[in-house]
């Protein structure tokens, strides 16, 4: 099998002829649907004999197209600590090599399907998202369409590389913004967004209590400020929180979604519910984590305590109604394996169409894109075709065929 890409805008119409169509509203896929692409929308979604076009067809056959999918938890300034330990990339690599690495990111990314990212702080790397961001933009990169954070905002000393683990007159670079008290945190994001944030990420707890405790670090006060400010400047509010302090200080502040979530409670996940706040499970990031750090071998060794709590906290938000979206933190594991996140949710209890719709129209409804998420007609044309049917194997997700990003043919394996 061959990769081949088709880097150029239609001029013409395109017709996609899949074996069978999910288009995010339905239960099972259709048959003998085409869609209708004109320029970068969904002109049609029809049946292959009704439509009459003179449309440039591109066959996908034994494929099922669905929209393109969707991660809101990424870092393309990451790749696996594995490789390089996460304080060494941010401290002994350069902006420029980090960005030079994030295009690779990116064009992996869209390879697997994945058409939009939220990506969630450049972990040092200032505000190379931006760019990036408007380099696929503009077309001269191929990537997926990105939300970006810019720097992230941590409450001061609460984040990393740790001072105590250098010489006190090292002052390490940081991997996020700094900030204490009301002052500087609403300066802080109106700073991040002047720079070209969509979205404002928050750490609203981290590792820096007695013995590596995990700790809630902004006061309730200090988070009210930031997500006023923020909303006030039309972006929502993404907070990593893994305690739940941190998560019950979040929900009271008003965050838009909270990443990780592990030590939830259940009154917290019903909090959220009730707040229409969505929760973004994170789970292969426990696994990646356990793997390199805690010994743990995928098949051979029991799921490690870390990966126990992500699996409980995804258990108690379904149970408690919350929204539920596909948001990996991909980056400290490779990049363009964004589906095992949708492996995840369906071992731990969604079917295959629930992973699926948390993947795209969950997603778009999370990041209030309301011509993304489904295969219908106006909607921008984000399609990705599959070999086989996800919603019965989700391993399908794996086997990308074809894709196509804001009207434009990115890949396409033909058979061989
Ligand atoms: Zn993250």
């Amino acid at each position: 099998m061959r990769g081949r890409h088709i880097e150029s805008q239609s001029v013409t119409d395109i017709l996609l002829r899949p074996a069978r169509v999910w288009t995010a509203d339905f239960e099972a896929p259709r048959e003998g649907l085409a869609v209708l692409v004109r320029g970068n929308r969904i002109a049609a979604v029809e049946r292959t004999d009704v439509i009459r076009s003179d449309a440039k067809v591109i066959d996908l056959p034994d494929t099922t197209l669905i929209p393109g999918l969707m991660d809101l938890h990424s870092h393309l300034f990451l790749y696996p600590y594995n490789i390089t330990p996460w304080d060494d990339q941010v401290l002994k690599e350069s902006e420029a090599y980090r960005t030079a690495r994030a295009v690779q990111h990116a064009r992996q990314t869209l390879e697997a399907g994945f058409t939009t990212l939220r990506d969630l702080g450049t972990e040092g790397a200032g505000y190379a998202d931006v760019s990036l961001k408007r380099a696929i933009e503009e077309g001269h990169v191929p990537g997926p369409r990105l939300l970006v954070v810019t720097r992230a905002i941590v409450a001061t000393g609460a984040y990393a590389p740790q001072r105590k683990n250098y010489r006190p007159d090292c002052c390490p670079h940081q991997g996020a913004e700094e900030a204490s008290g009301i002052d500087e945190v609403v300066r802080a994001v109106r700073h991040q967004c002047a720079h070209g944030a969509d979205w404002i990420k928050l750490y609203a707890d981290y590792r820096v209590g007695p013995g590596g405790a995990t700790v809630a670090t902004f006061s309730l006060e200090e988070l009210k400020a930031l997500v006023t400010t923020a909303h006030d400047l039309g972006r929502p509010v993404a907070a990593h929180a893994m305690s739940d302090e941190g998560m019950r200080r979040c929900v009271l502040a008003g965050v838009d979604t909270i990443e990780h979530g592990c030590n939830g409670t259940r009154e917290t996940f019903r909090m959220m519910a009730e707040k229409k706040i969505a929760f973004l499970p994170t789970l292969t990031v426990a696994e990646a984590m356990s793997e390199y750090f805690l010994g743990y071998v995928a098949g051979k060794t029991p799921p490690t305590a870390r990966m126990e709590d992500a699996a409980n906290a995804f258990r108690l938000a379904r149970e408690e109604g919350v929204v539920i979206g596909c948001g990996s933190d991909v980056g400290p594991f490779p990049h363009g394996t964004n589906m095992r996140e949708l492996h995840w949710m369906v071992k731990l209890g969604m079917s295959e169409r629930q992973a699926l719709a948390a993947a795209t129209s969950v997603s778009a409804a999370i990041i209030r894109k309301d011509d993304l998420g489904h295969i219908r007609t106006n909607y921008m044309a984000d399609l990705v075709a599959v070999d086989g049917d996800p919603t019965h194997d989700i391993a399908a997700i794996g086997k990308v065929r074809y894709v196509m990003k804001n009207g434009t043919s990115f890949l396409h394996r033909q058979h061989p």
